[in-house]
Parts: structure tokens; C-alpha cells; sequence
């Protein structure tokens, strides 16, 4: 029986199906980090487990970490408090931390692909929502809660309710100036932001196929923002090719032999879908929010909608107006980095639009690296003189604003440009901050024009970059 991915790595790994029908998962890999495993220590702790199997699982630190003065202890004592806690939790299990001094730091996000960690046909759990991004590598991969942190850190197993798959296929090809952040956008405004709710979502077509594995790990990022459990793309020679020589992959011949294993995990042509759906690549803008959800955006060239309830409530907060264009919308602050577009790709795109240019003297612009590996390497490039000289500060490596659990925030009513994947109130720290959220490149060209702005009118005379 031709069978999809999810099918065949769900079979791999399940120990055992429990009384209430949910599936015992083995899970490959744990990824932790500090903010939701401190109480999951504690409680294992305070009955005397030890950690399963501490070589399934790494630790980061990337939420509470300061972006500008990262010297011990951190301003912050609630900060310092749960870096510290994650120091002794991996000490005392014998679980690697790549934290600052490693040069391996980042979001844990990107640092289990950047690693070799994320690996096709794996299993792969951490306590954050956007976990759902290691599924660009064929992997099934769950954000989980502090109590299933718990349970993966005692057991290595993880209770799931049976999912079903949901295609989606995205045809054509884009325009230039339309990134794999406009593509996933686009596919939530049309499914919602509940429509993929007791779905994994498998991405395909032919411009999920032409695209980097940074580009695809931007869509997989975001399956859980349109309500999906995991989102995954069936993995190729992009893929290995992305794993190759990487610290965690296989090397030499068992490379080969993993070839082999993760070639035969991809769905089977013939195989069954739940439900199937096609997005038309040529017809995507550039898109941005206008909304406190990731299912409220429009393409740039497009006006405000109106809407009763949600919607209305939705434009209140903003100060929108349902039938205004969202371009021309003035903002306060630009914010390119986080796990959806922090990675060295992204960082390359933004600064491309910002060469020779200057940020508007009215905005706040930084720029963090998804991880240190990406901030060597984008300075490596002088991608931080460029970015300093046009006017953003250039940071050290974390989720920053994308979350403001460290003192990157918004104040007030700010109104935020950002290349993160969350637009909810209070998202970026200030209660009334507003976001917008949009491609780096989308970012880098408000934060020139000291608003939204279609970035096609500053990338007129260049090559198309994208899938
Ligand atoms: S960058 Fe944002 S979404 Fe990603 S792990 Fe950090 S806080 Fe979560």
C-alpha cells in the first residue's frame, strides 16, 4: 500500500497503541531549552528519574538570552535564574548545552539543522510551538507542553492522537520579490488559522521542490500557526545535500546507508491524502498582516478587508481601517531574525535590499542572528558592516523580539515590522504593541521607508533569488 511519510515514520516509531486509542511514540530526538524545562527537571527530580536517554537529547539556550550585553550574571534575575537552572539540569544528566560559549548557541530551531542534528524520518519533540520547522528535513517533529517535556525526558516516548495529512501543493513559481515567508502566509490566510487543526501538513509541488532547505524550513515553521500539528516536506537531494559533512549527520558510507533510509521514508507516489490543495505560486505577493493573527494578512498592493467580531476587534487594536491600504502603513521598529527568518539566507536577502540605503530616522532597527554559526558567518561576509552602516544595530544570537522574554521590546503602542511568525497582542513585550509580520527583505525595505512598502520597488533591477 503506498503510504505517506507521516504513515511510515508514525509506524517506525510507535511503541505501543493505549487504552484511549493515542499512539506511544518513540521520539529520536529531545531538543530542550530554558524556559519550558526547568519545572519538567524539577518534577523528575522530585520522583527520582533519571533522564532516559541523555544522548537523544540537547539543550540550547535562546529565549531569555540578552541580544546586546551578554555578560554572566544577566541583567535580568529571572534570566540568569533559568540559564543557571539549565546549566545544572544538563550537568547533572549528562546532557550537552550549547550555550554561549560554544559557538554552537542559537535558536533551537536552527541549531538542530545547522548541527545535523534534525535528520530525516526522525521523531523529534522540544517544548516550544515552532518545532514543527525540523520537519522541512522529513522529519515528524511535535512542540509539546512542560508536562510532555517531563514525559520525553523520563521515557523518551511522547502520547499522540493519530493525524491526518493534508497535501499542499504549491504550483508555478514565484515572482521576484516573493519569499517562502509570503508562500506560508498566503497558505494560511486561505486554509485559517484553525484549518489545519488534527492535520499534519505535507508541502509540495514544484516551488516547495526548487527551494533551500532555509526557505522550506520557513514553511514548515509556521505549519502551527495554521493550526497544524507538524508540517513536513518529503526529503531529496536537497536535503542530503544540506546534511552532508554536518557535526550530528551520518558520515562515509553510513551516510550512504542513510541516503538510502531516508529516500525510502518519502511518501510513495499513489499514496492517500485526508484532504489535498493546491496554491497557485504565481499568484502570491508580497504579503503582511494587518491583523492580531498570522491568517490576517493581505498582499501588499491589496486594501484592508472589513469583517464583523474578530476582524473588527482585530482593526481596533491595530488603529487600521477596513478598504485602507496596508502599504503606506508607518512603523516604529523593524525586527529581522527568529526562527522563522533568522538564518543566513534571510539575513543575505535583508541586506540586500539595504545596501546603499538608510534606515528612516524614525526607526528602532535590529537585526539578530538565528544562531552564532549565522552570525560568523554573516560577518564573515561583512553582512554586519552592512547592516550597521544602513542604520540596524547588529546583535548577538536568540529569539529576541520575536517572543521579548529578554529586554528586546516593544514599548507602548509601537508598531513592528518583523520577520518573526507570532502577531498576537503583547507578542513583542508591550501589552498595545502592534505587529506586522513579513519577510526580511519585506522588513529591511519598511525600515528604509519608515513604512510598509512593496519591496519589488527596491529590488527592480535584479535577478530573481527565489524558488
Ligand atoms: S524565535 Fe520565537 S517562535 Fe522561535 S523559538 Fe524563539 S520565541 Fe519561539
Amino acid at each position: 500500500m503506498p503510504s505517506t511519510l507521516l504513515e511510515k515514520v508514525w509506524d517506525a516509531h510507535r511503541v505501543r497503541t493505549l487504552p484511549n486509542g493515542h499512539d506511544q511514540l518513540f521520539i529520536g530526538l529531545h531538543l530542550v531549552h530554558e524556559v519550558t524545562s526547568p519545572q519538567a527537571f524539577d518534577m523528575l527530580r522530585a520522583r527520582g528519574w533519571e533522564v532516559r536517554y541523555p544522548q537523544r537529547t540537547f539543550a540550547t539556550v535562546d529565549h531569555i538570552v540578552p541580544t546586546a550585553d551578554q555578560r554572566r550574571p544577566f541583567g535580568d534575575a529571572m534570566a540568569e535564574q533559568m540559564m543557571s537552572a539549565l546549566e545544572r539540569n544538563c550537568r547533572e544528566h549528562g546532557i550537552p548545552l550549547f550555550d554561549m560559549s560554544t559557538g554552537k548557541q542559537g535558536i533551537v530551531h536552527v541549531i538542530g539543522p545547522e548541527l545535523g542534528l534534525t535528520q530525516p524520518g526522525l521523531t523529534i519533540a522540544c517544548g516550544d510551538s515552532h518545532t514543527s520547522t525540523h520537519g522541512a528535513f522529513g522529519a515528524v517533529a511535535f512542540g509539546i507542553g512542560t508536562s510532555q517535556v517531563r514525559d520525553v525526558l523520563a521515557s523518551q516516548c511522547l502520547a499522540m492522537a493519530s493525524l491526518k495529512v493534508r497535501r499542499i501543493a504549491v504550483t508555478g513559481r514565484l515572482h521576484h520579490g516573493v519569499y517562502a515567508k509570503d508562500v506560508i502566509l498566503s497558505i494560511i490566510r486561505g486554509l485559517g488559522v484553525n484549518g489545519g487543526v488534527g492535520y499534519a501538513y505535507e508541502y509540495g509541488g514544484p516551488v516547495i521542490d526548487r527551494m533551500t532547505m532555509d526557505e522550506r524550513m520557513t514553511i514548515c515553521n509556521m505549519s502551527i500557526e495554521g493550526g497544524a500539528r507538524a508540517g513536513y516536506v518529503n526529503p531529496d537531494e536537497t536535503t542530503f545535500k544540506y546534511l552532508e559533512g554536518r557535526p550530528f549527520a551520518p558520515h562515509g558510507d553510513a551516510f550512504d546507508r542513510a541516503k538510502e533510509w531516508w529516500r525510502s521514508i518519502a511518501s510513495d507516489a499513489g499514496a492517500a491524502y485526508d484532504d489535498e490543495v493546491r496554491i497557485e505560486g504565481d499568484a502570491i505577493e508580497p504579503t503582511v498582516t494587518w491583523g492580531i493573527n498570522p491568517g490576517q494578512s493581505i498582499g501588499v498592493g491589496e486594501r484592508i478587508p472589513s469583517g464583523q467580531g474578530e476582524h473588527a476587534e482585530a482593526l481596533a487594536f491595530m488603529g487600521l481601517s477596513s478598504g485602507s491600504p496596508i502599504a503606506g502603513t508607518p512603523i516604529d521598529v523593524a525586527f529581522v531574525g527568529s526562527c522563522t527568518n533568522g538564518r543566513l539566507s534571510d539575513l543575505r536577502e535583508a541586506a540586500r535590499v539595504l545596501r546603499g540605503r538608510r534606515v528612516a530616522s524614525r526607526v528602532r532597527a535590529i537585526v539578530v542572528p538565528g544562531s552564532q554559526a549565522v552570525r560568523i558567518a554573516a560577518e564573515q561576509e561583512g553582512l554586519d558592516r552592512l547592516f550597521r552602516e544602513s542604520g540596524f544595530e547588529w546583535r548577538a544570537a536568540g529569539c529576541s523580539m520575536c517572543l521579548a522574554m529578554n529586554p528586546d521590546r516593544l514599548n507602548g503602542r509601537e508598531i513592528c515590522a518583523s520577520s518573526s511568525n507570532r502577531n498576537f497582542k503583547g507578542r513583542q513585550g508591550s501589552p498595545t504593541g502592534r505587529t506586522l509580520l513579513m519577510s526580511p527583505a519585506m522588513v529591511a525595505a519598511a525600515a528604509v521607508a519608515g513604512e510598509v512598502v512593496d519591496v519589488r520597488t527596491l529590488l527592480a533591477d535584479e535577478e530573481p533569488v527565489t524558488a
